[in-house]
């Protein structure tokens, strides 16, 4: 079975001190050896953090890429750029910069697109509003979001690690129930059975974020196919340990 998944991200959250702290917690603390554990800070803050994990198990993550090269794109930082800073992981297409930078489905695929030709793994975030759900339309959203990717990356799907993320279940305290994302989470593997090449949906990840906390951790990845979790507010605090001991 692949191996299960934590992210801590940070937002717009931190100072250098306060990152610095975070970090330090992190690598004294007994984490355990089965569970890939990446954080993702600030941009500012990604070279400081990676150089502060070095000889630990924790890799760091940028929280959003361009997927062009170079060039006049004043403000963003390039997948080749992360690249070449040695950053492994990004997180495209979180909730927030769909809906308060406008990026559509076809932008979060064109960034993944280009971040897996860089080498970088990518935490591919979806989810519904509340609207959406409240109107049945969960599974559409959350299918059109992945085929606009899979439109662009039709075939390996093994650098990409699928957050599945209910809008309103971020930054709420209003966490999915395990039966919720359980049923997410389950469709989202029934369409990677039918619709990835053979063994892909196998290796999968599908990890759930949305408000999860220590003390709803545990339940939530006592779930089938609850494979992670990417975490925000808690991931700034001691308590990300315990998240990310969920399966101890
Ligand atoms: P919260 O854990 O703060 O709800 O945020 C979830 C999230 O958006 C992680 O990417």
């Amino acid at each position: 079975a692949p191996k299960f998944f934590v992210g801590g991200n940070w937002k717009m959250n931190g100072t250098l001190a306060s990152g610095k702290e975070l970090l330090s917690t992190l690598t004294s603390a007994k984490l355990d050896p089965n569970v890939e554990v990446v954080v993702a800070p600030p941009a500012l803050h990604l070279l400081g953090a990676q150089q502060a994990l070095q000889g630990s198990n924790i890799a760091v993550a940028g929280q959003n890429a361009y997927h062009k090269a170079s060039g006049a794109f004043t403000g963003e930082i390039s997948v080749s750029q992360l690249q070449d800073a040695k950053i492994p992981w990004v997180i495209l297409g979180h909730s927030e910069r769909r809906t308060l930078f406008g990026e559509s489905d076809e932008a979060v695929a064109d960034k993944t697109a280009a971040a897996l030709s860089h080498s970088l793994r990518v935490i591919l975030c979806v989810g519904e509003t509340l609207e959406e759900r409240e109107s049945n339309k969960t599974m559409d959203v959350v299918v059109r979001q992945l085929e606009a990717v899979r439109k662009q990356v039709p075939e390996d799907w093994s650098k990409i690690v699928v957050a599945y993320e209910p809008v309103w279940a971020i930054g709420t305290g209003k966490v999915a129930t395990p039966e919720q994302a359980e049923e997410v989470h389950a469709a989202i593997y029934k369409w990677a059975q039918e619709k990835l090449p053979k063994g892909q949906a196998e290796e999968l990840r599908v990890i759930y974020g949305g408000s999860v906390a220590g003390k709803n951790c545990k339940e939530l990845a006592s779930k089938p196919s609850i494979l992670g979790f990417l975490v925000g507010g808690a991931s700034l605090k001691p308590e990300f340990v315990d998240i990310c001991n969920a399966k101890l």
